[in-house]
C-alpha cells in the first residue's frame, strides 16, 4: 500500500491539489459501469458532495471486487486528482489502488440510491446519517451548536453546566421524568401503597431537569452573564411535530437586564446564528432549499430585518380582528396556540414576532409582575413556519412579591429557600430565555418534523435506539 495520509473530500473539493496523489476513505454512494472502467461516487461525510473516482479495468482487483461494489460499501482509494473532462464535474480521482473495508449486501442494505421518505428513514436511525439530507442536517446542527458558543463567548458570557438531575420543577407543570434507584418491582410487591422517597438515592424525590434556568440564575448573580446549553427532558404526552421528550436548550441568563434587553439579545442571537450558517453551510442549506422547502433561503435571508414586537394584548386584538377561523377560540387570557402564533408570523407580519407581557395566570411563578396587576414581563419569540422558538422573561427580583407569587402558584417555599436567598442577598434585576435548539434546526433546514433534526429522537412510545 502506498503510504500517504488521507484527506477529507470537503478539503479536496474546496482547494483541489491538481495532479497530486491523494488517499480518500469513505462509502460508495453510487456506481456506473462503462465498457472499460467504472465511475464511483464516493462520499466521506465531510460535505454533501461526493468525489468522482475513475476505476479503470486494469486495476488488479477490478473484476474480482470493483465490479461487485454496491451502494454503502466502505472504501480506501489512492489516486491522482485531475480536472474532469465532463461538464459540471470539477475534480475526479483516477484510481491507482482501491481496497474494500466492508461490503454492504445490496439485498439487505436499506439505503439504495432511490429517494427514501423521512418517515422510512426514522425507522433506521443508526443508518440514516448516511443519506444526503440527514448528513446535511447533522452538519448544520453541529455548526449551529458551535456558533452558539461563539456568540455567547464573544459577548463575555460564561458557560455554566447546570445539573441534569434536579429536585426542583422549574416550570411547575409536573411534566417531569422521575429518576429513581428504588427497585420498582419490589415496591409494587410491597404492602405499603406509597413510595418512600426518603429511602431513595437522594433522600428525596428527584427528576430529570426541564430547564437549567433556576440554577443559571444563581451564577448570573455571581458572574453577570452566563449561559447553559444542555439536554432537557419533558414527559409531556404531546405527540406533535414540535415536541420531543429529550431536547437541547440554550439558556442565557443576565444580571442587570430587563425584558427589553432580553428581547434584544434573543433577536441578535437568532440573526447571528442564521447569518453564520448561511455563510458556513451554503451547500447543505441548498439541498434543503431545493428538495424540502423552496422558500427556505428567502426566509433565512429575511431574518436580518427587525422582528415585529407587540404586547400580548395587541396580539389578541389582531387575532380577534382576523378573518381566519381558529380551532381554539381567542379571548384575552388564553395561552396562544400554534395556529395563533403562525397566523401572526406567517400571515399577518410575515417575519419573526416577539410577543411580550403575557397574562400572569398562564405563566410560571418566577416571571416579574408588571404594574398593571394582570401581566408578567414574559416574552416569546415566534418564527414563521414553527411558532414559539424562544420563551423568556425578566425574573421577579423582589422577595415579597416572589413569595406572594409562589403562594398563588402553590409552590412550596421550603424547597426554594436557595432561590429566595438570591432575593435576600444582593438581588438585582435579571432576565433570560430558553431557545429550543431543535426548533432552531427546524427553522434552519425547513424540515417539518422535529424527529428529523436530532439523531436519536425520544418521543412518547419511542426510544428504541
Ligand atoms: P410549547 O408551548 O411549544 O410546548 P413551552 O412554552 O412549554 O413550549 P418553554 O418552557 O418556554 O416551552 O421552553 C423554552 C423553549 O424550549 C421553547 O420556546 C421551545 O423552543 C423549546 N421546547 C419546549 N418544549 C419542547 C419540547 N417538548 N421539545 C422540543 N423543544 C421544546
Ligand atoms: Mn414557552
Amino acid at each position: 500500500m502506498t503510504a500517504i495520509s488521507s484527506q477529507r473530500i470537503k478539503k479536496i473539493i474546496s482547494d483541489p491539489p491538481w495532479g497530486a496523489t491523494l488517499e480518500i476513505k469513505g462509502w460508495l454512494k453510487s456506481k456506473r459501469d462503462a465498457k472499460d472502467f467504472s465511475f464511483l461516487d464516493v462520499g466521506d461525510g465531510s460535505c454533501i458532495q461526493g468525489l468522482q473516482v475513475i476505476a479503470d479495468s486494469s486495476l488488479v482487483n477490478y473484476q474480482r471486487e470493483i465490479k461487485k461494489l454496491t451502494t454503502g460499501c466502505s472504501l480506501r482509494i489512492v489516486g491522482v486528482l485531475q480536472k474532469s473532462p465532463a461538464q459540471g464535474q470539477n475534480a475526479e480521482l483516477i484510481a491507482q489502488e482501491i481496497s474494500v473495508y466492508g461490503w454492504a449486501d445490496p439485498d439487505h442494505y436499506p439505503l439504495q440510491k432511490k429517494k427514501q421518505s423521512f418517515e422510512f428513514l426514522r425507522s433506521i436511525p443508526h443508518l440514516r446519517g448516511r443519506t444526503n439530507s440527514m448528513g446535511a442536517m447533522i452538519r448544520i446542527r453541529s455548526r449551529l451548536s458551535y456558533a452558539i458558543h461563539q456568540f455567547f463567548q464573544e459577548r463575555g458570557f460564561h458557560q455554566l453546566h447546570t445539573p441534569i438531575i434536579t429536585t426542583s420543577d422549574c416550570e411547575g407543570a409536573g411534566e417531569m421524568f422521575t429518576l429513581t434507584a428504588l427497585d420498582l418491582d419490589q415496591l409494587v410487591a410491597s404492602p405499603a401503597k406509597k413510595v418512600d422517597y426518603s429511602a431513595d438515592f437522594f433522600g428525596q424525590k428527584a427528576s430529570l431537569t426541564v430547564s437549567g434556568q433556576l440554577e443559571a440564575e444563581t451564577y448570573a448573580q455571581a458572574l453577570g452573564n452566563v449561559y447553559t446549553f444542555g439536554p432537557t427532558f419533558r414527559a409531556e404526552n404531546s405527540n406533535t411535530s414540535r415536541h420531543l421528550a429529550e431536547f437541547w436548550m440554550v439558556e442565557p441568563e443576565m444580571a442587570f437586564c430587563d425584558l427589553e434587553g432580553d428581547m434584544n439579545l434573543a433577536e441578535e442571537m437568532l440573526q447571528f446564528l442564521i447569518a453564520d450558517l448561511v455563510n458556513s453551510c451554503p451547500d447543505d442549506l441548498e439541498l434543503f432549499n431545493r428538495f424540502v422547502d423552496k422558500s427556505l433561503m428567502t426566509r433565512l435571508a429575511k431574518i436580518k430585518e427587525a422582528f415585529t414586537r407587540l404586547s400580548y394584548s395587541e396580539a389578541i386584538d389582531h387575532l380577534l380582528a382576523s378573518k381566519q377561523a381558529f380551532e381554539y377560540p381567542v379571548s384575552w387570557g388564553i395561552d396562544l396556540q400554534t395556529e395563533h402564533e403562525k397566523y401572526l408570523t406567517d400571515s399577518l407580519f410575515q417575519r419573526p414576532v416577539i410577543v411580550y407581557n403575557y397574562p400572569k395566570n398562564i405563566k410560571p411563578f418566577y416571571m416579574r409582575d408588571n404594574d398593571d396587576g394582570k401581566t408578567v414581563a414574559a416574552m416569546d419569540v415566534l418564527i414563521p413556519g414553527i411558532g414559539e422558538i424562544i420563551g423568556g422573561s425578566q425574573r421577579e427580583e423582589r422577595l415579597d412579591i416572589l413569595q406572594q407569587r409562589m403562594a398563588e402558584c402553590g409552590v412550596a417555599e421550603e424547597s426554594y429557600q436557595w432561590y429566595l436567598d438570591l432575593r435576600r442577598f444582593g438581588s438585582v434585576p435579571h432576565a433570560g430565555f430558553g431557545l429550543g435548539f431543535e426548533r432552531l434546526v427546524l427553522f434552519a433546514t425547513g424540515l417539518s418534523n422535529i424527529r428529523d433534526v436530532i439523531p436519536f429522537p425520544r418521543t412518547p412510545g419511542s426510544a428504541a435506539i
